[in-house]
């Protein structure tokens, strides 16, 4: 195995092994553009380091080879003492982790050749201030001091030099602090600052291989859901600087708006200083487009490169790049990440510009991004009225309207979150460290940094609403207090509204108001409607893609005419899922309560009675929002307990009552069934079709209702397509029996009314026992839904009203799931059971209908698994139906 690539060697597509910086690299190189020469250490070597904790026997003589080969191009040795050659050590994950994992710049100075630096560059302040850093970087991330000791020393060396920034500082200033930080090194560690070139750099090769690992870097990738076993790579590349003074620069920049996805090259630049100043949002970065001004030799330059990276890749990129005293380097592209606005909005330019196909287009948009487009956003007739007042003005970096208590570290997002508060996060800046804050917060607000500052790359990745570089703030974090221009104080614990579309901060609460997605959805807003913005316009484009290819069905979970008319427009190709307990809560209650209570025939007669014109209607209202397409009525599974009154109540209520010699007899009737039906876990007990096979006449009166309610619908000319769905079924046995009855009943209807109905009738298949004897009960049933919900909590053992709220979160941290199972369905165990009693009940009944109706039905991962199945349907709630549409779409693509 070979552990070391030089960078001439690799290419965009080796990312599994060189990280997605090496492989880049790689790629602009063999394109010819200007990068720095350097090489990559594969993951292959990161992997086996952490499993065995020391590097493979063979590494150290393939990086002395490739360091020879690098300094003979380069003609000077590393730490060379009258001219060093220095290099940049990074780490580069597969994808892309922003700021979680180690990097050391300007490795190779030391005592001996910071002088000789210092002479080849004709510039003494830089070499001390590129010398300073290294100690800074190499002490913080391989030694593991503590970076607020270094922050503390720089901080006292400006004000004691009265410099507002870093540039302030001198040569001798620097020399200095160089002197302070190696003494800091030493209280911290008991060691020295290796002074040995080499040294410096394998020691910084192991500090990335084990950031792998870190807390932050961990949680990371839990959050994204990246592999844990993936290993990062390491790059060496020669260093090129730019901080040699005002000729010289560093910046990031994107192909197009990363926030918009308007045309036209963004970015932030930033004169005299070193590549992480930047992303760290150190200091305030100027627009790319002053560049120009600046250096326009190595503008123009950049802006070619630009195109040529945009059309080598065909998506929009995102750069680092360096100007060395009038000279343009690159130091890292990729495709780059953007805000969902922005991936529609790009994804159909492409196809505009003939660079991609509509199948490219899917791959290019996720559910998740339209789901975030979905969301609500600020009312702008009152942001813009008066009525609440603006306090400052940042940059929008990541968009959504956020409201919340204003809190001021990491510690006291989570905690209030933990307790139901909703909070915004406000930091100067962020950094990794305040990760999980960020998790915790509705949304981040920071007073320094740019577009591409840490907050505002981690936000966006995240989807979470961000305004930074809002620089009138004042953010005092150690007195919890931020002060706006005007003397306005904002204490911790203060509401306020960050709008991250606009950038605009507001003091208390925002009103809300749909988004323009939902608008469209809800067929209040025509495609065309928009032409400045062209973000429905491309919504509109994209789903239109997703319904071409796409070969599942998308149908709506939907219990009432309101939600099936919604989901209707949202798409929706029928309701997979009617719960008709849900036809019972309310004012209805009671009347469920007398069933339950009925001792005679005569008592249960009554109370189906009175139930049964009610239903019919529910039914006539549904099959007409859904007239000629399938509505699937599931017969009455409910959870029992919630029909009734909670145990303890009835007991405090009959008790009292008995003590004062006033019980009442209904009481007491009640709290004896409440008794006779208490459950540990209602979700096993007497449900679905068990209780219809115990309560005589329920699901007769049903099926009578559906019958009726779609005769009625025939006899109005109308187009009824109901199916009737019996939920929790284990053996075939209870399905004959239920299927019998309610065949004697459609008859009747049928006779009676004088029409043929021809409803279909299927079942539930949610109990292992059913997925495993799925080929008999085929034999009785026309279609299968799959009820995950339950599959999942009966595959699994967990109560699934339970087990989140206890003891998820520690499955989630010890990474037994990436995710709950209730959530994105567990492809392996659960999954195994629905694509084998698909198999099955298809072998049986070559066309039955397959279809899903678990929470499961509107979650991407989990669409594109049932189309791998190859079910005919998923059903989801009316607001999923436009994700599900997408990722059916894209998972025909
Ligand atoms: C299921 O179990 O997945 C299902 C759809 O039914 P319910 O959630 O109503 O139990
Ligand atoms: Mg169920």
């Amino acid at each position: 195995r070979k552990f070391v690539y030089d960078f001439t060697e690799g290419n965009k597509d080796l990312k599994d092994l060189l990280g997605g910086k090496g492989a880049n690299l790689a790629e602009m190189t063999n394109l010819g553009l200007p990068v720095p020469p350097g090489f990559t250490i594969t993951t292959e070597a990161c992997k086996e380091y952490l499993e065995s904790g020391a590097e493979p026997a063979a590494l150290r003589d393939e990086v002395s080879a490739h360091l020879d080969a690098l300094e003979q191009r380069m003609g000077k040795r590393l730490g060379q003492a009258d001219d060093p050659l220095l290099v940049s050590v990074r780490s580069g994950a597969k994808f892309s982790m922003p700021g979680m994992m180690d990097t050391v710049l300007n490795i190779g100075l030391s005592d001996a050749s910071v002088a000789g630096l210092a002479a080849q560059a004709d510039n003494e302040r830089f070499a001390w201030d590129s010398y300073r850093r290294l100690v800074q970087m190499f002490g913080k991330t391989v030694m593991g001091v503590d970076g607020d000791r270094f922050e503390e020393s720089l901080e006292a060396a400006k004000q004691a030099k009265g410099a507002e920034s870093d540039l302030g500082l001198d040569a001798a200033d620097l020399k200095q602090l160089v002197e302070d930080f190696k003494q800091i090194v030493v209280e911290q560690t008991g060691r020295e600052f290796p002074q040995e070139p080499r040294e410096q750099m394998d020691l910084a090769v192991r500090a990335v291989f084990e950031s792998w690992n870190t807390d932050r870097a961990k949680l990371y990738r839990r959050q994204e859901r990246i592999p844990g076993d993936l290993g990062t790579a390491v790059t060496v590349c020669s260093m090129v600087f730019g901080n040699l003074g005002p000729d010289s620069g560093t910046g990031v920049a994107f192909t197009r708006d990363p926030a918009s996805g308007a045309q036209g090259t963004y970015g932030d630049y930033l004169q005299n200083a070193q590549g992480e100043d930047v992303v760290a949002g150190i200091r305030n970065t100027v627009p790319l487009a002053d560049l120009e001004g600046i250096d326009k030799t190595s503008y123009d330059q950049l802006t070619t490169i630009m195109e040529t990276l945009e059309t080598h890749y065909r998506d929009l990129c995102d750069i680092e790049f360096t100007i060395e005293r009038g000279h343009l380097w690159m130091l890292q592209t990729r495709v780059g990440k953007r805000t969902a606005a922005a991936a529609f909005r790009i994804a159909t330019q492409l196809v505009d510009q003939g660079l991609i196909t509509e199948a490219e287009a899917l791959q290019r948009v996720n559910g998740a991004q339209l789901s975030q487009l979905m969301f609500p956003r600020f009312d702008d007739t009152v942001a813009e009225s008066g009525e609440v007042r603006r306090i400052g003005w940042g940059i929008a970096a990541s968009p959504g309207a956020a409201v919340g208590k204003a809190v001021f570290d990491s510690y006291t997002a989570v905690k209030w979150s933990r307790s139901g508060e909703q909070v915004i996060l406000i930091r100067r800046e962020t950094n990794p460290d305040d990760l999980n804050g960020m998790i915790a917060a509705e949304g981040i607000l920071t007073s320094r940094g740019g577009k591409t500052s840490h907050a505002a790359v981690v936000a966006r990745g995240m989807g979470k609403t961000c305004v930074c570089g809002a620089e009138e703030l004042e953010v005092d974090t150690k007195r919890r207090r931020l002060t706006a221009p005007g003397g306005v104080v904002i204490e911790e614990g203060d509401l306020i509204s960050i709008d991250g579309s606009t950038g605009k901060v507001y003091l208390g609460e925002v009103p809300v108001v749909p988004s323009p997605v939902v608008e469209y959805f809800e067929g209040r807003m025509h495609a065309g409607a928009d032409e400045a913005d062209g973000l429905v316009q491309a919504v509109h484009r994209v789903m239109a893609y997703a319904d071409r290819v796409r070969r599942l069905q998308v149908r709506a979970n939907a219990d009432n005419a309101e939600d099936a008319a919604r989901a209707r427009r949202f798409g929706a190709q029928g309701i997979g899922l009617c719960r008709t307990e849900h036809m019972f809560l309310g004012e209805r209650r009671e009347m469920v309560e007398r069933l339950i209570l009925a001792d005679t025939d005569a008592e249960r007669d009554e109370a189906l009675g009175a139930l049964l014109p009610l239903q019919k209607a529910d039914f006539i209202e549904l099959f007409e929002a859904m007239d000629g397409l399938p509505v699937t009525v599931r017969l009455l599974d409910p959870p029992l307990h919630e029909f009734l009154p909670d145990i303890t109540e009835l007991s405090v209520r009959v008790a009292l009552a008995e003590s004062r010699e006033d019980a009442n007899e209904n009481d007491l009737r009640l709290l004896q069934a409440v008794h006779k039906l208490h459950e540990q876990n209602p979700m096993l007990g007497l449900r679905g079709v068990r209780l219809g096979l115990v309560i005589p006449g329920l699901f007769a009166m049903q099926v009578r209702a559906i019958a009726e309610a779609a005769a009625h619908r025939k006899a109005a000319k109308c187009d009824p397509r109901a199916e009737i769905m019996i939920p929790l079924v284990g053996t075939v046995q209870e399905l004959e029996i239920v299927r019998d009855e309610a065949d004697r009943v459609i008859s009747e209807v049928e006779a009676a009314t004088g029409t043929r109905l021809r409803l279909a009738i299927g079942t539930m298949i949610e109990l292992p026992r059913a997925a495993l004897t799925a080929g008999q009960i085929a034999e009785a049933a026309e279609f299968f839904s799959f009820g995950t919900n339950d599959l999942t909590q009966t595959v699994w053992g967990f109560s699934r009203d339970d087990v989140e709220a206890s003891f998820f979160t520690a499955y989630l941290e010890k990474g037994i799931f990436g995710v709950s199972p209730f959530e994105t369905i567990d492809k392996d165990g659960v999954g195994a059971l629905v694509r084998s009693a698909a198999a099955a009940g298809r072998a049986t009944r070559p066309d039955l209908k397959l279809g899903i109706c678990g929470e499961h039905g509107g979650d991407p991962e989990s669409v594109h698994f049932f189309h791998d199945v190859g079910l005919d349907y998923v059903s989801c709630s009316p607001f999923r139906i436009p994700v599900a549409r997408l990722e059916a779409g894209r998972a025909a693509a």
